[in-house]
């Protein structure tokens, strides 16, 4: 759920874990959030202490029922939605060739949409410990989901196939970590998501998230890497070309989507830098995260929900990896 900061400023009272970190360091956000809000910070706090563990992780408050049914607009790619079918097979361009798309041609990207919508049936699969080369951590989470039960991975499932049809249509060769349907009905871990996008030689990649944090925060984030070294973690070649990646992404979904950057963490910059997510330490691609908004907030919640939004979503962030990408 949480996505702290790194690295944070150290700070005095502060020293339980980075969610606690995180809460004391924006006390007076977190204290005016609370009284609007206190049965939802009370509980965002209570899911830290009980995971024990917020990074790489939006664990919904309460488990989506077991009759959840994604809701209409969570389709993915319907004929009655906005999104374009997907034109033409991968590496292929559905019009004529022009001189910006030249770059782009036999070029790799790799999209990995976060959590998975049958994870919170699967709690025993993905709370296995995998390595991560600076630490242990859990295979996947569950994720979030917005008050009225809207899944961050129902939502990330969309974003990422509108993605990849935005990507195609520059002529990129597009791989996803997983697809919605039954092969995968858990995952994959977060070790072997990081794996897809080396095993590809991805040019970039990009792994779609949702935050889940109090009402009032707003806006989106994304995630770079920090410089890691351990195990099979060793981030110092992609530090940089991530860094570019993500500050592209971060200007072209702003001005997709007309959202401002977090109001929450990051300085106002839209830009966080993380050295706890599985997903990042242990590419050696360039890889960032985007945290599109925050499912918890009912502003962003109406617009994380709206299919007309997610397709701008998708818009900004294919803009930004063809951008990084030269095309
Ligand atoms: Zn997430």
């Amino acid at each position: 759920m949480r996505y702290d900061d790194n690295p944070p400023p150290p700070e005095s009272g502060s020293s339980v874990t980075p969610d606690r970190h995180w809460f004391t360091r924006r006390s007076t956000l977190a204290v005016a959030a609370a009284a609007l809000a206190p049965t939802c910070l009370a509980g965002w706090v209570l899911t830290q202490v009980l995971t024990g563990n917020g990074q790489d992780d939006h664990r919904p408050q309460a488990s989506p029922p077991a009759s959840h049914t994604p809701a209409a607009d969570a389709k993915p790619s319907t004929a009655a939605e906005p999104t374009p079918a997907r034109p033409t097979p991968n590496g292929s361009t559905s019009g004529a060739p022009t001189a910006d798309k030249a770059p782009l041609t036999g070029r790799t990207v790799v999209i990995d949409p976060g959590h998975n919508t049958g994870n919170f049936k699967h709690t025993k699969e993905i709370d296995r410990q995998v390595d991560i080369g600076t630490h242990h951590k859990e295979c996947d989470t569950t994720g979030t989901t917005t008050n009225s039960g809207y899944m961050e991975a129902e939502f990330t499932m969309d974003v990422s196939r509108r993605l990849r049809t935005a990507l195609e249509s520059k002529g990129l060769k597009v791989l996803l970590t997983h697809e919605a349907g039954t092969e995968r009905p858990w995952g994959p871990c977060i070790d072997e998501r990081a794996r897809i996008g080396n095993e590809a030689t991805a040019d970039a990649v990009v792994s779609v998230h949702a935050d889940g944090v109090s009402e009032g925060s707003r806006g989106y984030h994304v995630i770079l890497p920090a410089k890691v070294k351990g195990g099979g973690a060793d981030t110092a070649k992609i530090i940089e070309p991530s860094r570019l990646l993500g500050e592209r992404i971060a200007t072209n979904f702003a001005r997709t989507t007309g959202s401002g950057p977090a109001n929450y963490l990051g300085s106002g910059t839209g830009l966080v830098v993380r050295d706890d997510l599985g997903g990042l330490n242990l590419s050696t691609r360039p890889k960032v995260f985007i945290e599109c908004g925050n499912m918890r907030d009912a502003k962003d919640a109406a617009q994380l929900t709206s299919p007309q939004w997610r397709q701008k979503a998708a818009q900004g962030i294919a803009d930004g990896i063809v951008g990084f990408l030269g095309g």
